[in-house]
């Protein structure tokens, strides 16, 4: 058995077991089908919030969504992972609350649009991701940007793929009320393949540099590790709320105007218990401009320490790592990865590792021993490649 699985051939999949079931369920062929992948951040986390800068890459897997639109109002939702029977709601009456499963992201996605002043109606939804949920990879911005896109198109809005992206982190803040940035639905609505996003969040700008690491002999291992701590949805809002108290603090409208080398005075004006998350936002946005520009000179390998850098970071200043995800990186890197970090919010969830190829299967097996060892779940270690953002597949 190999440890580490091949890539996943998504972009290839079929729509037909999608558009099957959404006839089964609906009892019409639907209008379209829409796809948005889930993401793996390769440097820049926890800087969507405070106005800074960030390098997903969109992975391979991915959410499909099959559409067709209704003219009595009502939204019709179903997915493959969804827990329970087919969500029928109206329209008119969606307020956030009003939902509380997991339909309230596609809900949202609706809710938000309206809220927006777009005059959309309701809809038959089928969805069906290999995304895995709360693996820290992003299947809610997945879902809110393949519901986004198919909106986008059924009724013709005309929006851009950052505006739909808009609408999909106001479905999450305002509608399910998980205070995330931007970042998750930046990346599923505007990746490219065998591309990185360079956001700048406070420009509202996007830009793709190359990010190739098979041609450079590297491989970009994803490991699961299946923790999902439930801590984590308070623990972001209160970081989140500790960098907006430290640039209110400083004078500044956010962390991102505060440079490397101003660190030391802003240490002695903060309290203590702000200094180390100022200090990962800070250096870490530092990180994301090196990085970009290393890639932007071809040279992948250098991102390896650039990203372990930033694990420390998150570990060390920002105390969102947890024993599971310091596991695999410790071992990654004492097998020869180039680098390796915790990627999402935290708490659990997934890390990348960057190596070269002839060390990857070596690389998983050290990993999923030293899982076993420990006691651990065994962890999911699959290979990525940057692939493309949100659109219509059929
Ligand atoms: P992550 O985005 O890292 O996967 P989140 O906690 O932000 O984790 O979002 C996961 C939630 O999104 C799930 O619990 C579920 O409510 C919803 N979700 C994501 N994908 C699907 C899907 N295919 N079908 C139904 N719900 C989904
Ligand atoms: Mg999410």
């Amino acid at each position: 058995m190999n440890a580490v699985d091949a890539p996943d051939n998504a972009q290839g999949r079929s729509v037909r077991p999608v558009e099957e079931v959404f006839r089964r369920v609906f009892g019409a062929h639907p209008e379209g089908v829409w796809a948005a992948p889930g993401r793996v951040n390769l440097i820049g986390e926890h800087t969507d919030y405070n106005d800074g800068f960030a390098l997903p890459i969109a992975i391979p897997q991915h959410t499909l969504v099959a559409a067709k639109r209704r003219r009595d109002g009502r939204l019709r939702l179903h997915s493959e992972q969804g827990e329970g029977p087919v969500i029928d709601l109206a329209v008119a009456d969606l307020v956030p609350g009003a939902v509380t499963t997991w339909g309230a992201y596609p809900a949202g996605v609706v809710w938000a649009l309206r809220e927006a002043g777009y005059e959309t109606g309701g809809a038959d939804l089928h969805i069906d991701s290999t995304v895995p949920t709360g693996a820290g990879l992003s299947s809610s911005a997945a879902l809110e940007c393949a519901v986004a896109f198919a909106y986008d198109d059924l009724y013709g809005l005309g929006l851009t793929p950052a505006a739909l992206a808009l609408i999909a982190q106001r479905a999450e803040n305002g509608f399910v009320g998980v205070p995330c940035g931007v970042m998750d639905q930046m990346a599923s609505a505007c990746c490219a393949e065998g591309q990185a996003l360079h956001l700048d969040i406070r420009a509202g700008a996007h830009e793709h540099v190359p990010f190739a690491p098979g041609a450079e002999g590297l491989r970009l291992l994803v490991v699961d590790t299946r923790v999902k701590h439930d801590l984590g949805d308070g623990a972001y809002a209160a970081l989140r709320a500790g960098c907006e108290r430290a640039a209110r603090l400083l004078g500044l409208a956010a962390l991102r105007d505060l440079a490397p080398e101003d660190l030391p005075r802003a240490g002695r004006l903060l309290p203590a218990s702000l200094v180390p998350l100022v200090r990962h936002v800070v250096t870490e946005n530092a990180r994301v401009t090196e990085a970009v520009s290393h890639l932007r000179a071809g040279r992948v390998a250098a991102l390896g320490p650039i990203i372990s850098a930033g694990h420390a970071s998150l570990r060390d200043d920002y105390a969102i790592s947890c024993a599971e995800t310091d596991l695999v990186v410790d071992t990654a890197l004492e097998h020869g990865a180039l680098g390796a970090r915790m990627t999402g919010g935290g708490f659990g969830g997934s890390v990348i590792v960057l190596v070269a190829e002839e060390r990857a299967s070596a690389v998983g097996t050290a990993v999923t021993g030293a899982f076993r060892t420990a006691g651990y779940q065994e962890p999911h270690l699959f290979e990525v490649s940057p692939a493309p953002g949100a659109r219509r597949i059929a």
